[in-house]
């Protein structure tokens, strides 16, 4: 793609790097039948090349951007299909992660949408604020519909059974009995910890049992993706900093061999940082030492010695692919393979795979959207539990659990809850 920077704003080592990738894009359009917003609504401009063109127009006019640039930015899930199907491998995902953070500090969105983001990057990132958020949804959820589409959508999100937390999820050490293979730290996830306490339990117990011993370290914070997804990258990085020093911390003590993440959402940002902090001198190195040890939970659990599962024919399951496992991470294969070697029969979901509509704090904010793509995701998976014995679907991301469990007759499950449960686990859901 032909670019036209001056040669002043090319002097900025963040243009040069949005240069060098406008470059790579050669207009091939195969990234169009991927993306699920393009599928909606057919418009170039809500394609990933059609963005890809409005930002290096944003980019090369500077200053305050066009409403209808932040039209088309803001519909964009960064689901990261684009990326996948890409062959000139064009790095949308930093491409559009940078353009969010422009339009944050250079266009003023009306006061009532800055003060909806402020609100849900804040309450949602900080725990004690999330609980007192969860329970007041719980209480106005039979009027929330008088609050409007988006607070009513907030509230229809919230789990109607929130189980009680069975273990305590802060600044502990859970030991293997004997000698451990691996010492690892696990990251808590900020809504997850709330909204599905069972996953962390779950992840806890079976790590152990594959004799992994398990650390949360105190003070570990909210990985910084939901702030960063807004185009709030100051706080994002404040959280990320505060995070890697935690962690190093760690390293130089006891050690760590993996940091693990079991949300998928958070185990992209956290494999990212390297690239986040390429600029910062001070933070270069050690966030690449924390991207280079940063797993998802089953990448972990693929190395380690399975336990003898308790159920030896499983009953089938359905398997959906979160978006930043599938795309973010590339991980297609392994959490697959890790529930048959448990003895689950997986059955896949025909046609292409969209994104359910979560991706992070979409589908507080592009309401219709979000239904849209939950409608299309949630019509398939129903189908097929109409025909067919299936007992649990199965996601690696509690996101897509929240989005798809109301709509689904069927318990939605995190991958690691039915895989404690094959190994002695309580049943999940129950
Ligand atoms: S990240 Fe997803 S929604 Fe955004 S342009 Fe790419 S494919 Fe489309
Ligand atoms: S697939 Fe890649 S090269 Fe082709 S139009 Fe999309 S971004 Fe550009």
């Amino acid at each position: 793609m032909k670019t036209e920077f001056t040669s002043e704003q090319r002097e900025q080592p963040i243009i040069q790097i949005m240069e060098d990738n406008l470059r790579k894009c050669v207009h091939c359009g195969f990234c169009l039948p991927v993306c699920p917003t393009y599928s909606i609504l057919g418009d170039e401009r809500d394609s990933p090349r059609g963005r890809i063109y409005s930002i290096k127009n944003m980019l090369e006019k500077g200053g305050e951007p066009s409403r209808q640039t932040v039209k088309h930015v803001d519909r964009c899930l960064s689901c990261l299909a684009c990326v996948t199907a890409c062959p000139s491998g064009v790095d949308y995902q930093h491409y559009i992660d940078y353009a969010r953070s422009y339009i944050d500090s250079s266009h003023r969105r009306p006061l009532i949408d800055k003060l909806f983001r402020w609100l849900i990057s804040t309450v949602i990132t900080n725990q004690r604020a999330f609980v007192v958020a969860i329970t007041a949804a719980r209480v106005f959820r039979p009027i929330s519909k008088i609050f409007g589409k988006r607070i009513n959508s907030l509230v229809n999100l919230v789990p109607r059974q929130i189980t009680k937390k069975q273990i305590s999820d802060h600044n502990i050490s859970f030991m293997v009995e004997g000698e451990a293979e691996i010492r690892v730290a696990l990251l808590p996830g900020c809504a997850q910890r709330t909204l599905r306490p069972s996953i962390n339990e779950a992840s806890i117990r079976l790590l152990n049992r594959m004799r992994a011993t398990v650390i949360i370290p105190k003070n570990i914070n909210c990985c910084g993706a939901i702030n960063y997804h807004l185009g709030a990258e100051s706080a994002a990085l404040m959280k990320a900093r505060s995070n890697i020093d935690v962690l190093i911390n760690e390293i130089e003590g006891d050690g760590l061999d993996y940091i693990i993440s079991n949300s998928a959402g958070c185990g992209t940002h956290i494999k990212d940082y390297f690239t986040i902090f390429q600029n910062d001198p001070i933070y270069l190195e050690k966030s690449e030492r924390i991207s280079k040890i940063a797993r998802d939970i089953t990448e972990v659990l693929s190395t380690l010695k399975i336990p003898n599962p308790e159920i030896v024919a499983g009953p089938p399951i359905i398997y959906h692919d979160a978006c930043s496992l599938l795309h973010g991470q590339k991980i297609k294969n392994g959490p697959r393979e890790l529930l048959k070697k448990f003895g689950f029969q997986i059955v896949e979901i025909p046609g292409n795979h969209f994104c359910c509509g979560s991706a992070g704090t979409y589908n507080l904010i592009q309401v219709n959207l979000a239904e849209k793509l939950k409608f299309e995701r949630v019509s398939k998976i129903n189908s097929i539990i109409k025909n067919q014995p299936i007992q649990f679907l199965v996601t690696g991301n509690i996101g897509c659990i929240t989005q798809m469990a109301r709509e689904i007759s069927i318990p939605t499950v995190h991958t690691v809850e039915l895989l404690d449960w094959a190994t002695g686990g309580p049943l999940p859901g129950s």
